[in-house]
């Protein structure tokens, strides 16, 4: 496969860039992947992947876009309120880079269309709002076998993670019943309008190095990123041997 002189001039400061070159390039080009939800988080993430030429974007969220979106969900304006989201950053990403291939999905990922859509992902990237998603992704990828990059923000901080192969999983991090009564959601607790926009440009970044370079500096570690100290911390984390999710495979 070879790149057309356009997407060489449209990416020609990357293939400049040392230690990124012609063929970390065309693997981005063949590259597909799952963006789980089209918020805060996936709306900068969605759109730094698109414009740094991954080939195959697929977006899936349920929601419409709401005036109290706006402070931090960067591909919207006034005149999208009420418009379901994942169109509408689909539509925005085509006009930034027609190379890229983008399929939207107005849904919510649960059990009836998860297994369909991560089956076809070299890469799952959650920055979904809610737990219930979260564990759904996160099983049906480790059942699948494909990659998944989670990252979440609330408040002033942020975290994000990489689950890969045989490593431990979301679950093993965070076991399902000590979130049972957790509820946690922006839309509940607040959010600063940078904190999701920070996660998603290193989730991104951990996108590119993966689909790019096959580098995984975050696998089986959590980053949890102190939007007030503006520290950053990275924190090892082991198999739980309770996990229902890597029991099962
Ligand atoms: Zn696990």
């Amino acid at each position: 496969m070879e790149l057309s002189d356009d997407e060489m001039h449209l990416y020609s400061r990357q293939i400049l860039l040392e230690g990124w070159d012609l063929d970390a390039q065309e693997r981005l080009k063949l590259s597909n992947v799952l963006i789980v939800g089209c918020g805060g988080i996936g709306c900068a993430l969605a759109e730094l992947l698109a414009r740094a030429g991954v080939g195959k974007i697929t977006l899936i969220d349920p929601d419409i876009i709401e005036m109290s979106n706006l402070q931090r969900q960067i591909a919207f304006t006034e005149q999208d309120l009420g418009f379901y989201k994942a169109e509408i950053l689909a539509k925005r990403l085509q006009q930034i880079n027609p190379f890229v291939t983008l399929k939207s999905m107005t849904a919510k990922l649960d059990q009836s269309n998860a297994s369909a859509l991560v089956a076809e992902q070299d890469l799952v990237l959650d920055g979904c709002d809610n737990f219930t998603t979260r564990y759904t992704v996160n099983a049906v990828c480790k059942a699948q076998q494909v990659p998944l990059i989670s990252a979440s923000a609330i408040g002033f901080q942020g975290q994000l993670f990489m689950a890969e192969g045989n490593s431990a999983c979301y679950e093993c991090l965070f076991p399902k019943e000590q979130h049972a009564n957790e509820n946690l959601r922006c839309a509940d607790s607040g959010v600063l309008a940078t904190t999701p926009n920070v996660m998603a440009a290193l989730q991104a970044h951990h996108a590119l190095l993966y689909l790019g370079l096959g580098k995984m500096p975050l696998r089986q570690k959590l980053m949890l990123w102190d939007g007030l100290s503006m520290k950053q911390k990275l924190l090892a984390f082991e198999h739980d041997e309770n996990c229902p999710i890597c029991q099962a495979r």
